[in-house]
């Protein structure tokens, strides 16, 4: 999922919240099916008007509820040690980024039951608050059009949003990595087993059988027929066809992003770094180093030294901040990126650390110092390169690793 389509909502606990665009297809879904199928249906009297402010506030409220439940994960992960810095809403609902894998089997657990946990709380609650409105909703069997027809806009919400709350829930409780349920398994064979790769293989397959299911499933519904449990319908068949995919992929990512990790943590960054490279002096024009030390050497990062000191780094992303006719008259002291802000490495780390790095900060290489010397740099292709020649790993997805995703 591309990143850089987020937009900022801003932030809750210290946590950034993103919506991605594609969150607006399943929203135009969602209130197009309430707006001109469902509430219509239950309320023949209702204004348009009404009809579709109840709708939108529905899509709304829905999002407030999968945001709800990402926070819960989100909390309580950050309460167990594992660093959540973001959460992003998009076409399949919610998404919770993790920095790292959970530091033990119980932090696992308790982050992803929280979730399921939240979610089927918060169906109860909105079916209970219908309850206290309305008192109990009967429907006459006979003539279910009457009972709902009776219902106003706030009940009529309440009666959607508790049952798909409550649908979420246990969704996400199937025991299929990377849904909740699939990291609740994964948890519990990490304990019994007290082997965290082991325990991704399986919950992964079992997570890849779920998405078969649902694949499986949808396409029936696409040809017409109508399946148990998920019913029928080319849009839901569609749909359903849509989730099982996006759930085959992220639990074969999910391992593959594992095994990576665990294979870069035993390689230490100074056997993956360029120990040949030119560092340039402040002093120099950038028109100078793009004629004499880009173009010929085909280095993209410079150290920058002074009198043998390291005090930055300068790069070609750094080079659009000035328009080109100034070139001649700004420096790489002016433009560059100072000592302190940068992220650099130590020659102990390793190279899964330094692959995080790339990922969290958004660069492509990152010096190695020490001393207060560079020694070398490291560049997040040599990473992919290295794992393509030692473990025959395609290098996917432009190359960037990302984020673990949690449901
Ligand atoms: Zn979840």
């Amino acid at each position: 999922m591309g990143e850089r389509t987020a937009l900022r909502l801003g932030r809750v606990a210290g946590i950034e919240i993103r919506v991605d665009w594609s969150l607006l297809i399943i929203f135009s879904l969602i209130s197009l099916s309430l707006g001109a199928g469902l509430f219509p249906a239950w309320h023949p009297d209702w204004s348009a008007l009404l009809i579709w402010a109840t709708a939108i506030t529905a899509a709304v409220l829905f999002f407030g509820s999968v945001l709800l439940h990402e926070l819960s994960h989100a909390v309580v992960g950050r309460a167990n040690g594992i660093p959540i810095p973001r959460i992003t809403l998009f076409m399949f609902g919610g998404m919770a980024h993790m920095e790292k894998e959970p530091p033990s089997w119980r932090a696992e657990l308790y982050m992803a039951a929280i979730g399921p946990i939240t979610s089927l709380v918060l169906g109860f609650l909105f079916l209970g608050l219908a309850k206290i409105v309305v008192g109990p909703v009967e429907i006459d069997p006979d003539n279910p059009q009457e009972s709902f027809a009776a219902l106003g806009p706030a009940v009529s919400l309440l009666i959607w949003l508790g049952p798909i709350n409550i649908i979420l829930g246990l969704f996400n409780l199937v025991p299929g990595f990377p849904l909740d349920g699939g990291r609740i398994l994964r948890a519990a064979l990490w304990g019994a087993t007290g082997d965290l790769l082991t325990a991704t293989r399986r919950a992964s397959a079992v997570g890849q059988g779920f998405a078969w299911i649902l694949m499986a499933s949808g396409f029936l519904m696409i040809l017409g027929l109508r399946v148990p449990i998920f019913g029928a319908g080319f849009i839901n068949g569609l749909w359903i066809a849509l989730i099982g995919w996006f759930l085959n992929n992220a639990a074969v990512v999910s391992y593959r992003q594992l095994l990576v990790h665990q294979w870069l943590e035993d390689v230490p960054v100074i056997r993956l770094m360029h120990t040949r490279f030119e560092p340039v002096s402040p002093q120099l024009s950038l028109q100078e180093l793009v004629d004499d030390h880009v173009m010929p050497s085909g280095q993209r990062a410079f150290p920058v030294e002074e009198r043998g000191r390291f005090i930055g780094m300068i790069c070609l992303r750094d080079l659009p901040k000035r328009p080109r006719d100034a070139w001649r008259t700004t420096t790489v002291g002016d433009i560059m990126t100072p000592r302190h802000e940068l992220v650099t490495l130590t020659p102990e780390q390793d190279a899964a650390a330094a692959l995080d790095l790339f990922g969290k900060r958004d660069v492509n290489q990152l010096p190695v110092l020490k001393d207060g010397q560079v020694l070398g740099l490291v560049r997040r292709e040599d990473i992919l390169k290295w794992l393509s020649l030692h473990a025959g790993l395609p290098v996917t997805e432009g190359g960037r690793p990302a984020s673990r995703p949690l449901g």
